[in-house]
């Protein structure tokens, strides 16, 4: 198939390119690097050894946006383009909504004018709010979201079902990811966070490398296993290849789904830091300090509907996340930069 990935360019989408290559798929990728470098195209280039067609444009310009779907035959749809920090999001909610939204509705509307009915979208497990119990499964009530970022998620999610719902050939995987980390096996392509890093990993990355002198630990008075804040972290690899799966799903399936995607298990931030000192020989030091405003204690993914559905589940493990982290840190210390 003939796939376009929107925000191809980014973390999770240069990964997701590189898996649907090696599964023998033709790729387009349209990116505006509002978050992302043009060099990571020449990294995917480099270990897919093929060339990747690529367009800088804005995925909410519908008339460059059905240019790309007139000069390619495309099937299916990734779409990862959208703003993701969560902190930024408050600051400039319009920013927030105006990109996310409006590049949604129009890749919907060239969709529909080009008749490409099969869409995985990237959505987050930051839907289930604040109210739900864990681990957080599907049929769990969304909403009560702590930050617009969230909302966008749980909005587009809305104005998929709702095409869904009318339009009976269109199929749509909203797949909503854990926590990505880890980075290609060649250490060639990564995360690459500008400025000081938010998340955790990245911050390890970086006090491994020397660029940051400790890592903060945001909390150990949680009621979790060890009082640090638990998460699901899963390989990005093993996300990318989870959209592979979504598209065979939505190739035999009509209608909206909901899908985790995680590996299932908690881990604290304590045991992360371990994990990352054993993997890589290597010491993080640190410092507890207080807790990070809107934090939740703990969530993990029930990850059974991705198994049923999908027949997909996750093969790496915390020790791979970490070291595959850091050779990317240490063969580019600054990133794509
Ligand atoms: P990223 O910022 O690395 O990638 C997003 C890409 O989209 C960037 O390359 C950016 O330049 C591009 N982009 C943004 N707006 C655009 C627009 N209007 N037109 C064209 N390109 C545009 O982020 P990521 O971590 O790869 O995340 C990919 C998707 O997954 C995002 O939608 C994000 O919200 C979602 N997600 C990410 C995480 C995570 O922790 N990384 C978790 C849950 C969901
Ligand atoms: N965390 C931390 N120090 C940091 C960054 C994160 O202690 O510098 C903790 C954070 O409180 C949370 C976990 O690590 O418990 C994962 O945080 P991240 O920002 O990576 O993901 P998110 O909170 O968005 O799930």
């Amino acid at each position: 198939m003939n796939i376009l990935l929107t925000g191809g360019a980014g973390y999770i989408g240069s990964h997701t390119t590189i898996e649907f290559i090696e599964a023998g798929h033709g790729v387009v990728i349209v990116d505006n690097f509002a978050n992302s470098n043009p060099l990571v195209l020449k990294r995917i280039e480099e270990i897919c050894r093929q060339k990747i067609p690529f367009y800088n444009i804005n995925v909410a310009d519908v008339v460059k946006l059905d240019e790309v779907f007139y000069k390619h035959k495309i099937d299916a749809v990734i779409h990862f383009a959208g703003l993701k920090a969560v902190g930024e999001s408050v600051k400039i909610p319009v920013k927030y909504y105006r990109n996310n939204i409006d590049s949604t509705l129009a890749l919907l509307e060239i969709m529909e004018k080009h008749n490409v009915n099969k869409l995985i979208f990237s959505s987050s497990a930051t839907v289930y709010g604040e109210i739900n119990n864990i681990p957080y499964i599907e049929t769990m009530p969304t909403g009560h979201c702590s930050n617009p970022y969230a909302w966008t998620k749980l909005f587009i999610e809305q104005i998929l079902k709702d095409v869904a719902a009318v339009n009976q050939d269109f199929s749509v995987v909203l797949l909503r990811y854990f926590n990505p980390v880890g980075a290609h096996p060649s250490g060639k392509t990564g995360e690459n966070p500008n400025g000081i890093p938010n998340n955790l990993f990245p911050y390890i990355s970086q006090v491994a490398v020397g660029k940051l002198v400790e890592l903060k630990i945001f909390g150990n008075d949680y009621p979790t296993k060890d009082g640090t804040g638990v998460r699901d972290y899963i390989h990005v690899t093993d996300l990318a290849k989870g959209h592979v799966a979504a598209l065979e799903y939505a190739k035999r399936h009509k209608g909206a789904e909901a899908i985790n995607l995680g590996t299932g298990i908690g881990c604290s931030v304590l045991e992360i830091v371990k994990t990352f000192e054993k993997a890589n020989k290597i010491k993080i030091p640190y410092q507890i300090v207080g807790r990070r405003a809107g934090d939740l204690a703990e969530y993990y993914a029930d990850v059974s509907k991705a198994a049923l559905l999908l027949k997909w589940k996750t093969q790496k493990t915390l020790e791979d996340m970490c070291r595959d982290t850091w050779r990317w840190q240490m063969q580019n210390p600054n990133g794509y930069n």
